[in-house]
């Protein structure tokens, strides 16, 4: 599948829910509406939804949301999609989950054909973490984390970088994945949907990580590369790599190659712009994959050159009124 700019898209991401069991405060305000149940698509819709894009030459799909775990019924998905595992057909099925549900899943994912996942942890700080989450339990995760290097999963951290929060604890964390073997991924904030709070407040620039990370460790500029956004360094001292994801310091649109399914089946082609294709009514409609695979062409040209994240003291409200849980991070 090539867009009218020549990328090819190979990526698909499907939020499974909106719903979670946290509450991050740059991810969700207190109390938010979740869709109703008939509003969203069931497994089988998802699955055939993969199906066809897989069949259109999508070779790693990630679960997302909200938080995929806690969805009910979501091993069974995860069953029936890693058959393209062994069919070859699909090279890599992962997922990304805020941890709290790790230490039930960790070895189901590993028998699923599951390598590698990412877990998102902002802090080591018990009470901070709770304070972030809002309904967190650091301890939850972390044993959660502990179930899954022993499950044999390879795990990737994202940290959000916060003001005043992730500037203080730089040093921890790092020692925190190079004694785990982790990796790590900062990510800046992206202005996705109303909190309830201001987002200036807490803006960390990942230029301002790095440089407080320079000062203690030796980093190098590494040419290595996921694929996707994030841009590395090397540590010296604990032999590991160091991402950094910057939506609005530094663009990454030029090799985009992923689209994102909503857990309602709207197909988003980029995730700071509008432009949709809406496949639950076409899926529903039809048991023909025709009209399906149509959608994905039409979802082809309307792919657009790239975001327009702004966040400072003039644009401090959301780019898009979608929280990330919605179209998944
Ligand atoms: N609940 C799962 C989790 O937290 O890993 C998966 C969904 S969550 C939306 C995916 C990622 O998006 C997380 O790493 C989270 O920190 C990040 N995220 C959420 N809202 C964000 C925002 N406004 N800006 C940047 N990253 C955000
Ligand atoms: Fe839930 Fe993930 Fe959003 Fe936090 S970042 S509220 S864990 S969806």
């Amino acid at each position: 599948m090539k867009d009218t700019f020549g990328r090819t898209i190979t990526y698909l991401r499907v939020s499974v829910t909106d719903r979670c069991d946290f509450r991050c405060t740059y991810c969700m305000a207190e109390d938010m509406t979740f869709l109703p149940r008939q509003d969203i698509l069931s497994f089988e819709e998802m699955e055939r939804i993969c199906s066809a894009f897989i069949n259109r030459g999508v070779t790693k799909i990630r679960l997302t949301g909200g938080e995929p775990l806690v969805r009910h019924g979501i091993m069974g998905l995860i069953e029936h999609l890693s058959r393209h595992l062994k069919t070859g057909a699909l090279k890599e099925l992962t997922l990304t989950t805020n941890g709290s549900q790790l230490q039930k899943y960790a070895q189901s994912l590993v028998d699923f054909g599951i390598k590698r996942i990412n877990v998102s942890l902002d802090t080591l700080d018990s009470d901070r973490f709770t304070e972030i989450t809002r309904h967190g339990k650091l301890e939850k995760v972390l044993a959660g984390l502990e179930a899954a290097k022993k499950a044999g999963l390879k795990i990737k951290i994202n940290t959000v970088a916060l003001k005043g929060q992730t500037d203080n604890e730089l040093d921890d964390l790092l020692a925190f994945v190079a004694d785990n073997g982790f990796d790590l991924t900062f990510i800046e904030t992206m202005p996705l949907g109303e909190i309830g709070g201001s987002r200036v407040d807490n803006y960390l620039p990942l230029t301002e990580v790095r440089a407080r990370i320079a000062k203690r460790w030796t980093i190098t500029d590494t040419d290595y590369a996921t694929g996707g956004p994030a841009r590395f360094v090397d540590v010296k001292e604990t032999g590991n790599r160091i991402g950094f994801i910057t939506p609005l310091s530094h663009g990454f649109c030029e090799s985009c190659n992923r689209m994102r399914l909503t857990c309602k089946g709207v197909l988003y082609m980029c995730l700071g712009q509008d432009g949709n294709v809406d496949l639950r009514e076409i899926v529903r409609a039809s048991e023909s994959d025709e009209p399906l695979q149509a959608a994905i062409d039409n979802a082809l040209n309307l792919k657009p050159k790239g975001h327009e994240f702004v966040i400072d003291d003039s644009h401090d409200g959301p780019a898009l009124n979608r929280h990330m849980s919605v179209t998944g991070g």
